[in-house]
């Protein structure tokens, strides 16, 4: 098959990206936003909803992000093209045990370079410059899952480059770390807690994150900033200190229909609650 112009290929894999984030955005929205609002209510984490200015720049940093993603994409696809990654495209290669090794290799690795560059993006010389752009979302909607200032969007898509560059992976494993990060990304976003109680108590399960963490991340600034999962806030001491508490205060509210008023939380940063 003939190879396809670069501008045109840089245009297919940009239209790729945002309908991918519309799709994966867009239906959660329409489910827990629209469609489903009332009944799904008593799993809102934060019982109050975002207007829509703010679901407007969600939606629009998160459009600039891909702009960006697709820039770093399209590189990485030419540096693969052209020899200089360590892709290969044979399963047989490395064999079945090394490629389903790799895809959590994958996630793990970068677990770690998101809790350590998401650390720096708190950094009180960058954090007002870079990262407050993801902060404006107080109370995120799945909408902020991309909602980047275009310096975090470059750091956080580094990972690609890093990646390829030093490990082989298979294109496919590749995929199916993409589908995860994107499926915890809107997830710790949507805004709605799904996991049952007790999870964060669970000898197993409390080491995967919820939704619940990374809300409240977004509402207390200074704690919870790993992605996946919940080693390096352990290791570091930087979950809050109510974090069980408060999933199990979301779950709770589950038993009841109706949100009482006195239990809707004002979404103001409390950023006195763990050191950075
Ligand atoms: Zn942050
Ligand atoms: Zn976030």
């Amino acid at each position: 098959m003939e190879a396809l112009p670069f501008a045109e290929r840089f245009a297919n894999h940009l239209l790729y990206d945002i309908l991918r984030y519309f799709l994966f955005c867009g239906i959660p929205f329409l489910i827990f936003y629209v469609w489903f609002k009332s009944p799904l209510f008593r799993f809102k984490i934060q019982p109050k909803f975002p207007g829509t200015s703010h679901i407007q720049r969600e939606i629009l940093y998160s459009l600039l992000s891909m702009l960006i993603f697709t820039t770093i994409g399209s590189a990485v696809f030419v540096a693969h093209r052209n020899g200089y990654t360590k892709i290969y495209t044979g399963i047989h290669e490395y064999g079945m045990a090394y490629f389903v090794f790799s895809v959590f290799l994958f996630i793990f690795l970068h677990d770690t370079y998101f809790y350590w560059s998401h650390r720096l993006m708190h950094h009180k010389k960058i954090y007002k410059h870079v990262h407050l752009i993801h902060h404006k979302s107080i109370n995120p909607t799945p909408w902020a899952a991309f909602s980047f200032h275009p310096l975090e969007a470059v750091a956080q898509v580094l990972i690609l480059p890093i990646m390829v560059f030093a490990i082989p992976f298979h294109p496919v494993a590749i995929l199916l770390w993409g589908i995860y990060q994107l499926a915890l990304n809107v997830g710790g976003h949507v805004g709605f807690e799904l996991f049952p109680s007790g999870f964060t108590n669970n000898l197993f399960s409390k080491w995967h994150n919820t939704s619940t963490h990374h809300n409240m991340h977004h509402k207390y600034v200074t704690c919870n900033y790993g992605l996946y999962f919940n080693l390096w806030d352990r290791l570091m001491g930087t979950n809050h200190e109510r974090y069980t508490e408060e999933f199990e205060k979301v779950c709770g509210r589950r038993k009841t229909s109706a949100i009482q008023d006195t239990e809707i939380t004002t979404a103001q940063p409390d950023t006195s609650s763990v050191p950075l």
